[in-house]
């Protein structure tokens, strides 16, 4: 009879970017604002330092929400059912304007779910020094990878937007100029 130890990998979250405000850069000449190649590490060293393997696919045209369309929901949600055993959980990166309504979709689109899908996005472009978009997104993928005894412990679909964790489908955005753009009637964190 022989032992061994069974060493559970660290968990594994997929990146989604779809488009919005945290991955515009601007324009130093012009100060347009464009979307970039989300080089992520480059951005955001920190996430480095994350016991997570994390893997990345972006829209090939990312796209502000405000364009958002069903079509695109069951894009989104096709990506996650694919990928839904090759990973522990997924982050959604969305512009704010229509977070809550993609939210609110998916909850009902990916029945039985049991690993986190949590959508963020900011206020503020990532490059800009001042950025919301750092710690949403450095939070929502510590959320998605969150687990107790190798279990996830969010196991739905959530808003994740300076520092409160919403339920997908009770939230809505209620201000553009503030960093807390976000309310629901259920905060969960
Ligand atoms: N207009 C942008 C969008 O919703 C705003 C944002 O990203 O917060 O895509």
């Amino acid at each position: 009879m022989g032992f061994f130890l069974w060493q559970k990998s660290k968990p594994s979250i997929l990146l989604i970017y779809t488009g919005g405000t945290i991955g515009m850069m601007q324009d130093v000449r012009t100060g347009e604002l464009k979307p970039f190649n989300l080089k992520l590490t480059k951005q955001i060293p920190e996430l480095e330092k994350f016991d997570i393997e994390l893997s990345s696919i972006s829209f090939k045209h990312p796209i502000d929400s405000s364009n958002m369309h069903p079509r695109v929901w069951v894009e989104l949600a096709t990506i996650i059912k694919d990928n839904y055993a090759k990973y522990d959980g997924f982050v959604i990166l969305h512009g704010s304007d229509t977070m809550s309504f993609t939210a609110s979709a998916l909850s009902f689109m990916l029945e039985n779910l049991s690993k986190p899908v949590i959508l963020t996005g900011s206020q503020l472009p990532i490059g800009i020094i001042r950025t919301d978009g750092k710690e949403n997104l450095i939070t929502a993928i510590e959320i998605a990878a969150a687990q107790k005894n190798n279990k996830p412990i969010v196991t739905e679909v959530c808003i994740y937007f300076e520092y409160k964790l919403h339920r997908g489908n009770r939230t809505y955005k209620y201000n553009s100029a503030h960093f807390d753009a976000f309310k629901s009637l259920i905060i969960l964190h």
